[in-house]
């Protein structure tokens, strides 16, 4: 099995720590965090996706509007430049110990979070981030023997050498 997640929901799932929109939304994503936290595999999809199946028949779900798309869209942009590959549908990632470290630093650091620009939870994201990630649902390593099975994520390139300005003559 995998587990269906649409791009901007590689970053949700970092700080889920059971709010949400209705008691059916959060069970069902309870249920998600805990095959997480299982190092059950994902695979990136597009549009409304195993998360949105808690919500999606309500009539306020958002889950289908162009502007999550564009959301979907931003958080693709972020993390296919952090993790050196193209995050598109039809991407695995497992979510062991260091893939769940590596996007927790750098949502903390705001590198990847442009798709959290005009989101009703961003203050509660970010709150979040900065106490350390305490009392999320999605902890990486339950599951023991995924750990590693990601494609190493190359380092980053190094910031250009700043050249030495040339003096102006006299
Ligand atoms: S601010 Fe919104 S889009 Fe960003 S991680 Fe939180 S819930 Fe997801």
């Amino acid at each position: 099995m995998t587990i269906r997640l649409r791009a901007h929901h590689l970053l949700c799932v970092l700080t889920y720590v059971g709010r949400g929109y209705t008691p059916a939304f959060t069970a069902n994503y309870d249920a998600i965090a805990e095959r997480l936290s299982q190092g059950e595999p994902i695979t990136v999809i597009d549009g409304p996706d195993d998360i949105c199946r808690g919500w999606i028949d309500d009539p306020d779900a958002h889950c289908r509007l162009p502007r999550l798309h564009a959301r979907d869209g931003a958080a693709a942009s972020d993390l296919t430049v952090l993790l050196r590959r193209p995050v598109q549908p039809g991407l695995t990632l497992v979510p062991d110990a260091s893939l769940l470290s590596h996007l927790r630093a750098a949502f903390a650091a705001n590198e990847i979070r442009l798709a959290c620009a005009q989101c009703q939870w961003s203050d509660l994201c970010t709150n979040i981030a900065e106490a350390g990630y305490s009392g999320v649902r999605v902890a990486g390593g339950r599951g023991g023997s995924q750990e590693g099975a990601n494609a190493p994520f190359p380092p980053q390139p190094p910031s250009p050498i700043s050249r030495p300005q040339p003096k102006e003559s006299s």
